[in-house]
């Protein structure tokens, strides 16, 4: 079982001023009792909850007689996780105070603090007694309380001076059940697509990343420098302009609707998900000032990897394993015959240089990281070259599935929970002869598809046949 947790924002009602002042005293309290014990922790070196409730605890419930006791031990995990931080940083030599600021409040919550009250409000344990206070839900939140998750008895809670409301931090938990993967779906990010192998058929999500990313990286950059030049580097203005361009890109973003897509047919079929391990350097992606193509390179590595956290986090959510291997020359080697492949300037069909066959190049990783993860699990038992006449026979040489992945426009996925079904169905279910006639992807199958689509028309296959180009 793994325990998976999101944080959803809920905003209370607007607050009658007496009872809004009720929360403000409130905070009053916690914050300095935050303070107080922060400045012990830090003098003292104490970093563990426990060991600074047992030194406080005392003290401060003499000091605060009218709170609720357990704002005490929520305030002693607040400021021990403020001071470990901070005297970690001291240790490394990053500080510059002698103690850290506590600025930036917000109430931490547990059980005995708070309980839903229904589905629409909730009771806070004030110093005047419980507060019942009305919750303005949405639709996230109902989407979190209709499909089966729990709150967690922990919650935090902000104020909203201007508006008089509570900012409400609820922590839903759900339970996920992994199972025994009786398979496994592999998946290639690159620049431009995200491709899936499914049972043999490469599925090609037209992301276009490249196109998006570095758009919104240029878009930014041109806004900043405008602000800047025009109000300063640090004017309230550019804060807000960019924090809108931000929201605005995540709204649009992608990566959910393809980690959905691709984690729940693995969880139909109860496969694990295969991904390829990319290295640590894509963490920091924004440093300018460094050459172009580096800087270009690192924001992909970024977007790379947040595709594959959300791939990861979906899995979670869903109880489907996922599984890492190392991706060296993946798209360079033939699967089979392990020899390479070469590809004519920029092309991403290939030939293969020993077997003569054809590849796609995002299907070639797919198969590799495919048999990279099945040797490993020891399955299949390894061989010298590398793969077993087992691992071989999964795959359709004689058919056109090796270079011509089943490519999906972004128009058509965005707007699906799922693979398109019809598509999915002839490709997957009704067509048991994986390996020998190649799943049967006879132009058959795309019309069928694309009578199934909605009445808006749809380019046949985009950009993806090997002979267009
Ligand atoms: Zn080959």
């Amino acid at each position: 079982m793994t325990r998976v947790t999101r944080t959803v924002i809920v905003k209370s009602v607007k607050l009658s001023r007496k009872v809004f002042h009720t929360f403000i005293e409130l905070k009053g309290m916690y914050r300095n009792i935050v303070k107080q014990l922060v400045l012990y922790a830090v003098s003292n070196s104490v970093k563990s909850f426990t060991k600074l409730k047992a030194l406080k605890y005392r003290d401060t419930r003499n000091l605060y007689p009218q709170l609720p006791t357990h704002y005490i031990y929520t305030a002693c995990q607040d400021a021990s996780i403020r001071a470990k931080s901070f005297l970690r940083l001291k240790k490394l030599g990053l500080v510059e105070r002698e103690y850290p600021e506590v600025r930036k409040i917000s109430i931490w919550l547990d059980d005995h603090l708070w309980k839903p009250n229904g589905l629409t409000s909730i009771k806070i344990a004030t110093h005047k007694g419980w507060i019942i206070v009305e919750l303005e839900p949405h639709k996230h939140y109902w989407r979190y309380i209709n499909r089966g998750w729990r709150l967690a008895s922990e919650a935090k809670i902000k104020l909203d001076k201007r508006n008089r409301q509570l900012i409400i931090y609820l922590t839903f938990v759900k339970e996920a059940g992994e199972y025994e993967p009786r398979g496994y779906l592999s998946v290639d990010v690159n620049e431009n697509n995200v491709t899936a192998l499914v049972d043999g058929v490469a599925y090609l999500f037209e992301t276009n990343q490249e196109k998006l990313v570095l758009g919104y990286h240029y878009r930014r950059k041109r806004i900043q420098e405008k602000y800047d030049r025009l109000y300063g580097k640090k004017s309230r203005i550019k804060r807000r302009i960019m924090k809108k361009l931000k929201e605005r890109k995540k709204k649009s973003d992608i990566k959910w609707k393809i980690a959905n897509i691709i984690v729940r047919v693995a969880h139909e079929k109860q496969y694990a998900i295969v991904l390829e391990k990319l290295g640590k350097r894509v963490a920091n992606s924004m440093i300018s000032r460094i050459m172009d193509r580096q800087l270009r390179h690192r924001i992909f590595q970024a977007s790379f990897r947040a595709i594959q956290r959300a791939i990861e986090e979906k899995a979670r959510e869903y109880g489907v394993s996922v599984i890492y291997v190392y991706p060296k020359n993946t798209s360079r080697l033939c699967p089979i015959h392990n020899a390479p492949i070469s590809y004519s300037n920029g092309s991403r069909i290939g030939r293969c240089s020993k077997g003569n066959e054809i590849w796609h190049r995002d299907v070639v990783a797919c198969w590799n990281l495919l048999f990279k993860a099945l040797r490993a699990d020891g399955s299949n038992a390894p061989s010298p070259v590398g793969l077993t006449p087992l691992d071989v026979r999964l795959i359709p040489l004689a058919s056109k599935a090796t270079h011509d992945p089943i490519g999906i426009p972004k128009s058509l996925w965005a707007r699906q929970k799922s693979l398109p079904q019809t598509l999915y169905d002839t490709t997957l279910n009704s067509n048991e002869a994986v390996g020998t006639n190649g799943l049967g992807l006879e132009p058959g199958v795309h019309e069928g598809w694309r009578g199934n689509l909605p009445a808006r028309p749809q380019r046949p296959y985009p950009q993806l046949h090997p002979h267009g180009h």
